[in-house]
């Protein structure tokens, strides 16, 4: 059938060259064939992995209270668990501007005992962790779509019923 022949190559990126669709690399170029579904995938686990790009996790605990910074300021100190990483924040108190609407935020997020579900975050060159905003729709994983299983169930039909030549 047109569809199931169809469904049993794997077009390379590269060179346009048809593969089999179980093919990791490309007869033609040599190049990498990475499903689109899986690269996205890599490339959450990387972005992910990188703290210095902006995040934003589930948070699994938060425990804060108030601390004294080296500098002698009042500080909050906040210690968050997420599904990704462990980091811990320090908001000065008594400063104006963007370290005060920090504090303020943080505020708001764990007003009346509640833990906010997620934190948007990201390392500083410094090497310390902001805060960037609470509660925002949390990165999710790309899944495995309907779609693939779909090509995998029509690739292992076509398979039994005529051998590909290698
Ligand atoms: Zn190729």
């Amino acid at each position: 059938m047109q569809c199931a022949y169809r469904w049993t190559f794997k077009e390379c990126p590269t060179c346009l060259e048809d593969n089999d669709i179980a093919a990791r690399y490309c007869r033609s170029c040599k190049g990498e064939l990475v499903d689109p579904n899986e690269k996205l995938r890599i490339e959450f686990k990387a972005h992910k992995k990188d703290p210095t790009q902006i995040q934003c996790d589930r948070v699994l605990s938060l425990q804060f209270g108030t601390t004294i910074a080296r500098s002698g300021r009042e500080c909050i100190k906040a210690d968050f668990v997420t599904e990704y990483r462990s980091f811990s924040i320090w908001l000065p108190k008594g400063l104006d501007g963007r370290p005060q609407r920090r504090l303020d935020q943080f505020e708001a997020a764990v007003a009346g005992g509640q833990v906010p579900q997620t934190v948007t975050y990201r390392k500083q060159a410094s090497g310390f962790y902001e805060t960037l905003a609470f509660n925002q729709p949390a990165e999710q994983e790309p899944q495995t779509n309907e779609n693939t299983r779909g090509v995998a169930s029509v690739r292992q039909h076509g398979l039994q019923g005529q051998p590909l030549s290698v």
